[in-house]
């Protein structure tokens, strides 16, 4: 396999899935179809999962605000990074995505668990369908 992206070998395997996973998923942001998938997306966003999810102790976490829509940037809020999950568990087919749901769900426990539910989510629009987003943020500081 060739490609203008990767060059001539296949994408390396995501960590915590499987090769065939793993490629099912690379096929998957490749089909692109929709603006949170592009190649490396998801094993991006399990980074950065993982990474926010990662300080010891018990304090609470807030999701934050990207100050940057562009692709690049927008991982620096989490729940982008859920919603690139999201959004490629509904592209795999069947066994692909059992397997990325059952890594997921333990980050998904964790996430819950170390994140406050939101009191005011009713008054905010943005969103607010996802669980992800019914949890209290910190929003960007103002100028
Ligand atoms: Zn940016």
């Amino acid at each position: 396999m060739t490609s203008r992206l990767w060059g001539p070998a296949p994408p390396p395997r995501i960590r915590g899935l499987s090769t065939g996973t793993s490629l099912a998923v690379h096929r998957a942001e490749r089909a692109g179809g929709s603006w949170y998938l592009h190649p490396g997306a998801t094993d991006w966003a399990l980074r950065r999962y993982r990474e926010f999810l990662s300080p010891p102790g018990r304090r609470p976490l807030y999701p934050r605000e990207a100050p940057c829509s562009c692709p690049g940037c927008s991982f620096d809020d989490v729940r982008h990074a859920r919603d690139v999950l999201d959004e490629i568990l509904r592209e795999l087919p069947v066994r692909a995505r059992a397997e990325l749901l059952r890594l997921l769900r333990p980050l998904d426990t964790t996430f819950r668990r170390r994140t406050l539910p939101d009191p005011f989510t009713h008054r905010r629009h943005w969103r607010t369908e996802f669980w992800w987003y019914r949890r209290l943020a910190d929003p960007l500081e103002g100028p």
